[in-house]
């Protein structure tokens, strides 16, 4: 048995098998071959190898994100029939006496290139998927499957060296039960999407993880961050004993379902769900969240090649509106940037992202990204309770130029007789010192606020959340950190305006009397930590005045 140390992101204990998540896949190596037929048809098995996959991939995408989102691997599996591309590999077979996979890359190389060069936007994007499609070639003439063409229905546990938030989109939720990867951040988004989806999860336990075989078997223990691989008998049943208590102690937490989040003194506070897209609509109802706190909406970006155009956006946020039946939904605008990159966003490459071009300033720069977007949203706010919320403030500029903005998608959507709703409230997020420090400035100018604790201790303490080198000095307890949430509250309540918070901060149970204490209105966390912070919420009793909050020692 091997023990691996990191970091646990979500508590729970998982038992699999390891199914390793390998970017790219396959080394590539050139060699002689004697019998090119023989690699020809090597060649031409994994391409229809490849083509059943991308049938499965548009089917699944067709289902769960729409047509406009399953159209590329509609257009690679055009890609791997063209003629052009067919022919450069079996040529290169043929005349050079290649193996198949040399020549696919070689020819995915050449490809490219071409489409690189191109003036073209459209064009130039398809030398990713030239890319792609070679690798998931190289990748079945190895004998194995991507993972996301996983058909077994066996449940794994995925290991990788680190995930992208688009790579962990991908994961089928119904088959993978824990991820554990060598590197990562708690802070990342990664990290987060492993919360919302509710499935313990590890990160940062080193390289050593690497060095595991496929099918190896391993424990996942998120709640002390311990991985076991190849465990032995007495592990395992200590963690089969944990995991049935870890069951019951979510069973007897159902008993809260319909309650009230109301403390022993009678103070209320509502709790919402943070989701990422449709898919966890249902994990946000069953575990009873009183609305959507936080809809992070660049999830709807990422994992594709083209913008989601605004009939796409349209029709998601028209179903999250009324599968929320009149509950409040707040769908924050495209949070693109930092760790959340898309290609064909044209961004340049930046020293620092994360004090990049990101968020707000993507969309006050290009106008051909957000007014789609202002437009899907306020079309859909006419099916339930929308509140549409911008993030990465800094400025009363910003917040001027958004509200001029919206204004002018409204009325041009009057013109054209299209209704939109007078009740949509307008907040923006405080996840910069600099927006928590002129709270007071910004509140006359919207309806509420919503503190992103993740980018506020990012950007109070000057620490990458990304870097796991770091992460120790990570401290989302710290002081200045506290001081800046309970600043911004005084102020939304100075001037009448709600106040949330939706960072990780707000699941946190030791800061849930302190949050109570600031009067903080709203606690958005992911869906399976609303029950939990039910139960914490109707065990405390504000009324002992010996329970304040003292200052931290930082
Ligand atoms: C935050 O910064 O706390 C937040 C909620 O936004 P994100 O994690 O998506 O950056
Ligand atoms: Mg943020």
């Amino acid at each position: 048995m091997i023990t691996l140390k990191g970091k646990g992101v979500y508590g729970g204990i998982a038992i699999g098998r390891i199914s390793f998540f390998r970017r790219g896949g396959v080394d590539v190596r050139r060699h002689t071959v004697t019998d090119a037929e023989s690699e020809v048809a090597r060649f031409e098995k994994a391409k229809a190898q490849a083509i059943s996959e991308l049938n499965k991939l548009y089917e699944k995408a067709l289902r769960d994100i729409g047509e406009s989102g399953a159209r590329i691997f509609e257009i690679h599996g055009m890609m791997l029939e063209d003629d052009d591309y067919n022919d450069s590999v079996i040529n290169a077979i043929r005349t050079e006496k290649v193996n198949a996979e040399y020549a696919i890359s070689t020819t995915a190389e050449n490809f490219s290139m071409v489409f690189s060069s191109m003036e073209d936007p459209y064009m130039k994007e398809r030398a990713a998927d030239i890319r792609d499609i070679s690798n998931r070639l190289v990748v079945a003439l190895a004998g194995k499957k991507r993972l996301e063409a996983e058909s077994s229905d066996e449940a794994r546990i995925v290991c990788a060296d680190d995930l992208a938030p688009s790579e962990t989109m991908q994961l089928d939720r119904q088959k993978v039960w824990a991820f554990v990867t060598a590197e990562g951040s708690v802070n990342s988004h990664t990290a987060i999407l492993a919360r919302t989806m509710g499935i313990p999860a590890v990160v940062d336990v080193g390289d050593e993880l690497m060095r595991a075989e496929d099918g190896t078997e391993v424990i996942v223990d998120g709640f002390s961050g311990h991985v076991y691989l190849s465990p032995d008998q007495t592990i395992l049943s200590e963690m089969r004993a944990r995991m049935e208590e870890d069951r019951k102690a979510k069973d007897l937490l159902q008993k809260y379902k319909g309650m009230d989040n109301v403390t022993l003194d009678g103070t209320r506070i509502d709790i919402f769900a943070n989701i990422q897209g449709l898919r966890e609509v249902g994990a946000a109802l069953l575990n009873d969240a009183g609305g959507i706190g936080l809809f992070r909406s660049e999830f709807l970006y990422l994992d594709r090649n083209e913008f989601p155009d605004e009939e796409e956006q349209f029709q998601v946020y028209k179903t999250v509106l009324q599968s929320m039946g009149g509950k409040k939904v707040v769908i924050r605008t495209l949070d693109i940037g930092a760790d959340k990159q898309v290609g064909y966003f044209g961004l340049e490459k930046e020293e620092n992202p994360a004090m990049g071009m990101r968020a707000i300033r993507i969309c006050l720069t290009r106008p051909e990204i957000f007014r789609p977007q202002l437009r899907a949203l306020l079309r859909a706010s006419v099916f339930g309770s929308l509140a549409i919320m911008f993030p990465m403030i800094t400025s009363v500029k910003e917040v001027m130029e958004i509200r001029k903005t919206v204004e002018e998608v409204r009325r041009e959507l009057e013109k054209k007789k299209i209704p939109t709703s007078p009740d949509t409230e307008f907040g923006i997020m405080i996840e910069t010192p600099a927006a928590a420090m002129i709270s007071d400035l910004l509140a006359p100018l919207v309806d509420f606020f919503s503190i992103g604790t993740n980018d506020l201790t990012q950007y109070t303490l000057a620490l990458d959340r990304q870097n796991r080198s770091v992460s120790s000095f990570f401290d989302p307890h710290h002081e200045a950190v506290l001081r800046l949430i309970a600043l911004s509250a005084e102020n939304a309540h100075r001037h009448g305006k709600w106040i949330g918070i939706c960072g990780e901060l707000g699941s946190d149970l030791a800061l849930t009397e302190t949050f109570l204490r600031m009067g903080i209105d709203e606690l958005s966390v992911s869906p399976a930590y609303i029950l939990r912070l039910r139960d914490k919420i109707r065990n405390t009793d504000l009324s002992d005045p010996s329970a304040q909050r003292k200052e931290s020692n930082t």
